[in-house]
């Protein structure tokens, strides 16, 4: 067996003991005779799983009693729908927009109501995260909408902007679980599982109580929190098999000693390889310094061609999918918390190489 390091924005990598774990435990899980894969969503031994799933990410994040989580499916992007349509009371909503997934949820959020802009970073093409302050958002807008980690761009918001009584929804896809947070500052949280949680196929909602049971009429069933929640998720077949993953990957980050740990080891990984490009005459961060995700770094060396190259010889030694999205072009290592420090520190020394090896005779 011989595993890459792999940067893929997502789904991306799992923590290895997961993976050990869910093998071992693929063909009969806990003395139920069965596979997860097989289990009655109903069933005693399912209902275990996904109820110490829902309390180790109430422990993890140290969510508080008067928010739901729920487990759902159709990806962060459903939730740019779902959102409008159980959020918007009043028929308003503030948007800021700081890259790609932003503009998307804004964009659909206008089908259910207006939507203001509020700021955006489009004219750098999203290289960093607007300031906003309370006196920018609309005093009748139902929520305000923010993504805290711009996958494609590798930005992030380095401060929690303040809304007072108008509740905060974020898009967490990307960076939820990477640092501790403080969730009373925001009405709504989502994100697909795909990226720092588990597989593909699981979609996290966590929303203050109070916000729920307002669906504009017309809203289906099954896109309804309030029925989502006095169903445990359960309203149909939720994600069952990705369910148990995540759970899986809560427990690991349990055991590593919770989000302060995973942090320090974050903010340690990214260091390293932001310590290289800072130093690098060949590859350049693309992100402004001040709003550098640890998640997502972003780099060119300014030549396509040498990009390239790059990406090649780095595939062929082990590192893969580092390519960057095409709107940002050059490279993007996604360093997500399954990443271990060495493939960094590996992929550091490769860079250096490289860029030695061609930096002659330019
Ligand atoms: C990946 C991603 C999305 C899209 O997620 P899907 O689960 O594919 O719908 C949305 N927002 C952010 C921030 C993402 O990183």
């Amino acid at each position: 067996m011989s595993r890459v390091y792999n940067f893929s924005a997502g789904p991306s990598m799992l923590p290895l003991p997961v993976l050990e774990k869910a093998q071992k435990e693929l063909i009969e899980q806990g003395g139920s005779g069965m596979s997860v894969m097989e289990m009655s969503h109903r069933s005693k031994p399912y209902e275990a799983i996904i109820n110490s799933a829902e309390a180790n990410l109430r422990k993890l994040m140290e969510i508080p009693d008067n928010y739901k989580v729920l487990f759902l499916q159709g990806g962060a992007t459903l939730q740019f729908a779902s959102v409008p349509m159980n959020l918007m009371k009043k028929g308003k909503a503030d948007y800021i927009v700081s890259g790609q997934f932003s503009k998307k949820a804004a964009d659909e959020a206008k089908k259910f109501g207006e939507v203001r802009i509020v700021a955006s970073s489009a004219d750098k093409n999203f290289s960093y995260v607007p300031t906003v302050s309370k006196s920018d958002f609309s005093t009748d807008a139902d929520y305000v909408h923010i993504c805290s980690n711009n996958t494609i761009f590798g930005t992030v918001y380095n401060y929690t902007p303040e809304t007072g009584d108008i509740p905060l929804v974020a898009d967490m896809s990307s960076n939820i679980l990477s640092k501790p947070i403080d969730i009373s500052k925001y009405g709504l949280i989502y994100a697909g599982a795909q990226k720092n949680m588990g597989p593909a196929g699981l979609t996290v909602v966590i929303v203050r109580e109070d916000l729920i049971g307002n669906a504009r009429a017309g809203t289906p069933t099954i896109l309804d929190y309030k029925v989502q929640a006095d169903n445990d998720s359960m309203y149909n077949t939720p994600a069952c098999y990705s369910i148990y993953v995540a759970g899986l990957v809560f427990e690991w980050l349990l055991e590593l000693g919770g989000l302060a740990e995973m942090e320090k080891i974050n903010v340690r990984k990214a260091g390293k390889l932001y310590d290289y490009l800072d130093s690098s005459l060949m590859f350049k961060p693309t992100a402004e310094k001040a709003y550098r995700s640890i998640m997502n770094v972003c780099f060119v060396t300014g030549d396509e061609e040498l990009d390239k190259k790059f990406c090649s010889e780095a595939a062929k030694a082990g590192f893969v999918n580092i390519k960057g999205h095409r709107s940002v072009g050059g490279m993007r290592a996604s360093i997500y918390n399954a990443m271990p420090e060495e493939g960094i520190e590996k992929l550091v020394a490769f860079m250096s190489e490289f860029e030695k090896n061609n930096l002659k005779g330019r």
